[in-house]
């Protein structure tokens, strides 16, 4: 017998005895009774009062009819007396009659083990509950079944701001729809779904809205609920979420902060603790590689720190999906307000693109958290809907709370941003062996790079050429370039572009060979994956040691020239683009050489 079914067993067998016992005890010492003479219960027998009557050692107890009970009183209790005639009396009189060893005691005692014994047995059944989260009749069974949602109710239209990761999950709804239609020819759908983004974007709202949108039922858990004190439920758990799952599909299956679960394995110091977790994703990989896409379960999980999962929940067949869900732009923090507003009664006066434009750095929760607040100040404040007022004030809340969290930039910090990153993106598009820019952003993302410029190669090069690694070097070059150039001071930011710089320079002048100085040499060759400090190239003397940092300055310095010398020719052009950028946070590709070609170099800033 399992568990589980045992459990259930006794439990039943406990109840029935308890109310058992809890009917005589009723009967017998719970009934509220009247002390009278025997001879006045001598004559409630003749009059046929009675229903029952109970012997006691050195007492008789006897149990009114209904219609004989007097004051509230159930009983009468009176002193035995030794009478042949009693038992031949209640018999005439057709009184049922019983005997107990010794006044309640029995019961008493019975109490003394039974209550305990039921606390106990509710805060066993209360720990399973908070570890299982179905109650004593489930042990093991899964949290999930409490959040199961038939249907979430939430559409792509109450999701705002992520128009891409809406158009990559288009394509799951409608298989989750018609899953015979992609099956027709073979095809393999997709099992698992990465959201990947900073926390409060809304990646849960979003695979709701998947659920919503096809119309199936939604599992969620979250990864730090699987893991718990109980050694073996977090597996068991996975497994009878995906059994319920199965049985529902399709359907989704949700897992939030699933870097609780899938931290890689061997980043974990080995202790006890981390046992139970690493069972319990040992036991989401079974499940997943082992049930049918067929059935039309589409298992989402959303994490904000997506480096540190384990590489086994990432290959393919697993979560091989990777969606982005990342901070929304102006826009996008605009339409997110519509959505929350129309919940709210605002006033006419209020203008949603201003307060877009005062929130930069928000995600989704903070600005639902801003429309909410707003609303709360009006509602104290009396008003008849919510003002700019009480929107500027909300503003200036939530931003103190991220300010703790540091999570917003203040505006000189954005503009040396946007000045930064159109350096970059200005040098990328004057010289010509740099790869084209795919869009510029100063949303801050990670803790490391407050913008970025993202370049996006438009063939697949096997082979560079020495100018083409001397315009990549200018555009890193190009983002510290600007910054001098227009607030005369240096920031932090630039450390990463430095970095790659110089790895380009000196591996122009000691791997490839390309310094006219040093001429075709090699003097060390990639570092082998294996032996980090053994160079397999030859080891250069301090002659040309010093000869090579010489030529690797050379080429950096140059570069820089270089590249100031194209940033102050267009010097008009860069602050129209950092002043846009500002403004609208990003710039595709097409819009910024539009600007480019659009606003030619003004003559009288050339002077720099
Ligand atoms: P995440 O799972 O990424 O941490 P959530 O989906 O839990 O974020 O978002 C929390 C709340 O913030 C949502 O319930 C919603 O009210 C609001 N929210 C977040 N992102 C958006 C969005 N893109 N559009 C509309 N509301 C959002
Ligand atoms: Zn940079």
């Amino acid at each position: 017998m399992t568990p589980k079914y045992f459990c259930k067993i006794s439990v039943i067998f406990l109840l029935f005895l308890s109310i058992f016992t809890l009917h005589r005890i009723a009967k017998a010492d719970f009934v509220k009774t009247e002390n009278i003479p025997y001879s006045e219960f001598r004559k409630l027998i003749q009059e046929n009062k009675l229903e029952e009557v109970i012997f006691y050692p050195t007492t008789i107890r006897g149990i009114l009819k209904a219609e004989a009970e007097q004051k509230g009183k159930k009983g009468v209790t009176t002193v035995k007396v030794e009478d042949p005639n009693l038992v031949k009396e209640l018999v005439a009189h057709n009184i049922k009659f019983s005997a107990l060893e010794s006044g309640g005691w029995r019961g008493s005692l019975f109490l003394l083990w039974f209550i305990p014994m039921i606390i106990f047995l509710i805060m066993i059944s209360r720990a399973r509950r908070g570890a299982t989260g179905a109650g004593l009749m489930s042990i093991g069974k899964s949290r999930a079944s409490l959040y199961i949602d038939k249907n979430t109710g939430v559409t792509f239209d109450d999701v705002a701001g992520v128009d891409e990761a809406k158009e990559e999950l288009k394509e799951i709804i409608d298989y989750l729809q018609n899953p015979q239609k992609y099956q027709r020819l073979g095809g393999k759908i997709p099992k698992g779904v990465l959201l990947v983004g900073p926390t409060g974007t809304g990646k849960t709202l979003l695979a709701k809205a998947v659920a919503g949108e096809a119309k199936v039922p939604f599992f969620s858990m979250s990864g730090s609920g699987f893991v718990e004190m109980f050694v073996g439920v977090g597996a068991a758990r996975v497994r009878d979420l995906f059994g319920q799952a199965q049985e529902k599909a399709p359907c989704i299956i949700f897992i939030d902060e699933v870097d609780a679960l899938g931290k890689i394995r061997a980043a974990a110091p080995i202790s006890g603790g981390h046992e139970e977790r690493e069972n319990t994703l040992n036991q989401l990989l079974i499940e997943m590689d082992g049930f049918d896409t067929r059935k039309g379960v589409i298992i989402m999980a959303a994490t904000n720190r997506p480096e540190i999962l384990d590489p086994a929940l990432l290959r393919p067949g697993r979560f091989d999906r990777h969606i982005l869900v990342d901070r929304p732009d102006i826009k996008g923090r605009e339409e997110i307000l519509q959505v929350h507003c129309k919940n709210v009664k605002v006033g006419k006066a209020v203008d949603i693109k201003i307060i877009a434009a005062r929130t930069p750095g928000f995600v989704g929760a903070d600005l639902a958290n801003v429309v909410n607040e707003a609303a709360l100040l009006a509602a104290r404040m009396g008003k008849e809907s919510v003002d700019m007022e009480n929107f500027e004030e909300s503003i200036n809340r939530v931003v103190a709370g991220l300010e703790k969290k540091k999570r917003v930039m203040s505006k000189k910090e954005l503009e040396i941003v946007a000045y930064h990153e159109s350096g970059h993106a200005l040098v990328a598009e004057s010289v010509p062996g740099a790869d084209k820019v795919h869009r510029i952003s100063i949303i801050p993302r990670g803790i490391a790079a407050l913008g970025y410029t993202l370049q996006l190669p438009t063939e697949d090069r096997y082979l560079l050429t020495r100018s083409e690694l001397l315009d990549r070097l200018a555009v890193l070059l190009g983002g510290r370039a600007a910054e001098e150039m227009i607030f005369h001071e240096i920031s932090t930011g630039a450390q990463n572009d430095l970095e790659r710089a110089t790895e380009i320079a000196m591996s122009m002048v000691k791997e490839y060979g390309m310094s006219e100085k040093i001429g075709p040499m090699t003097f060390q060759k990639r570092k082998s994956q294996f032996l980090e400090f053994g160079y397999s190239g030859r080891e250069s003397s301090e002659e040309i040691s010093k000869e090579i940092d010489n030529e690797v300055k050379k080429i950096i310095f140059d570069s820089y020239t270089r590249v100031k010398d194209i940033l102050s020719e267009n010097k008009g052009r860069l602050q129209i683009l950092a002043k846009r950028l500002l403004e609208k946070e990003v710039i595709e590709g097409e819009e910024l050489r539009e600007i480019i070609s659009h606003n030619l170099p003004d003559p009288k800033n050339n002077a720099l």
